[in-house]
């Protein structure tokens, strides 16, 4: 029961006190955001009309808001923000968001340098029961990386998946043309804008795979820092490596999880039920505390 107030003018600031900024991406602002009922912190995603004078621009963007809306409004699981609440000002669009309080996966792996396996196990299993809950109600996240990554607690590694700016349910009509994302993290088939169809959905699997080897060593496996080729050869073409010492001591099962989601053609990409099969993700489950 999700209410869309629509066009009332200040109607967010008369329900909630923004307080510290946690965030910035393109056309977004994010805060926290205090009930002034409850005092519950919530993030609030805050999207500046105004910013944009251009009417067509202005119409894509209040789509793409609803789009985003929409579709996490559909979703809920613990490993995902939740929805409270959706404001359509004159000036602003508001989304009040679960607070991942702990800021970004990706600031958290560069301040500890790269994750240790039961840690990256622990973030991944999070991540593939979230994609699973995705699959099962058609939806395709498009945009997994670490900065979508957040933490609602560093300690334990408990993570939200967010920004579904780019998401998008799977239909009959489509098979995806846009090619979007972070270039990084990005599926060979969407470079190469392959007919896929129903393999639509391994797009996210491909970026899980980006987001496990990063865990593992703390750099990315494609990057246009490393010798050539470009960037977007390198992943066309599945080139990368584990080099020494770095892969030194990461288990033999971790690398083959890694191999299986980078597979370049996604016929190939292990699917989200036989990665959570896999014996790397069966190691030690028996000791985590969340439901699978
Ligand atoms: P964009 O679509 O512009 O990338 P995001 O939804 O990814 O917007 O939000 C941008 C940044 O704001 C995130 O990378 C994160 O640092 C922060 N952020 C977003 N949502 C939350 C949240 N629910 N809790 C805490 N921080 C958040
Ligand atoms: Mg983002």
């Amino acid at each position: 029961n999700l209410a869309v107030h629509r066009m009332e003018p200040c109607l967010f600031k008369q329900s909630y006190l923004l307080a510290d900024h946690l965030g910035k991406g393109a056309f977004a602002e994010v805060r926290v955001a205090i009930n002034r009922v409850t005092g519950k912190r919530y993030a609030a995603k805050i999207i500046d009309r105004k910013r944009i004078t251009q009417l067509e621009k202005r119409k894509k963007m209040d789509e793409n808001f609803r789009i985003e809306t929409s579709i996490l409004s559909r979703v809920r699981h613990d490993s995902i923000v939740q929805v409270h609440g959706v404001f359509e000002e004159r000036d602003y669009l508001y989304l009040v968001l679960d607070l991942a309080s702990d800021g970004e996966l990706f600031d958290e792996i560069v301040s500890r340098e790269f994750l240790k396996e039961d840690d990256a196990r622990r973030v991944m299993l999070q991540l593939l029961l979230a994609i699973r809950h995705l699959n099962r109600l058609g939806i395709v996240h498009r945009d997994i990386k670490l900065e979508n990554i957040l933490l609602e607690d560093k300690s334990s590694l408990r993570i939200k998946l967010a920004d579904f700016g780019l998401a998008k349910i799977v239909g009959e009509q489509m098979f995806m043309k846009t090619v979007c994302g972070t270039p990084m993290y990005v599926a060979p088939e969407v470079l190469t804008v392959r007919k896929i169809g129903r393999y639509d959905n391994l797009v996210d699997m491909w970026s899980i795979g980006v987001v496990l080897y990063i865990c593992l060593c703390g750099f990315p496996p494609f990057s246009d820092e490393l010798s050539p080729p470009p960037m977007r050869d390198q992943i066309i073409h599945g080139m990368y490596s584990f080099p020494s010492p770095y892969w030194d001591t990461v288990s033999e099962d971790a690398r083959e999880l890694v191999h299986l989601m980078l597979q370049v053609d996604p016929r190939n990409r292990i699917t989200v039920d036989a990665a959570l099969a896999h014996p790397w993700l069966r190691a030690r489950r028996q000791g985590i505390r969340w439901t699978i």
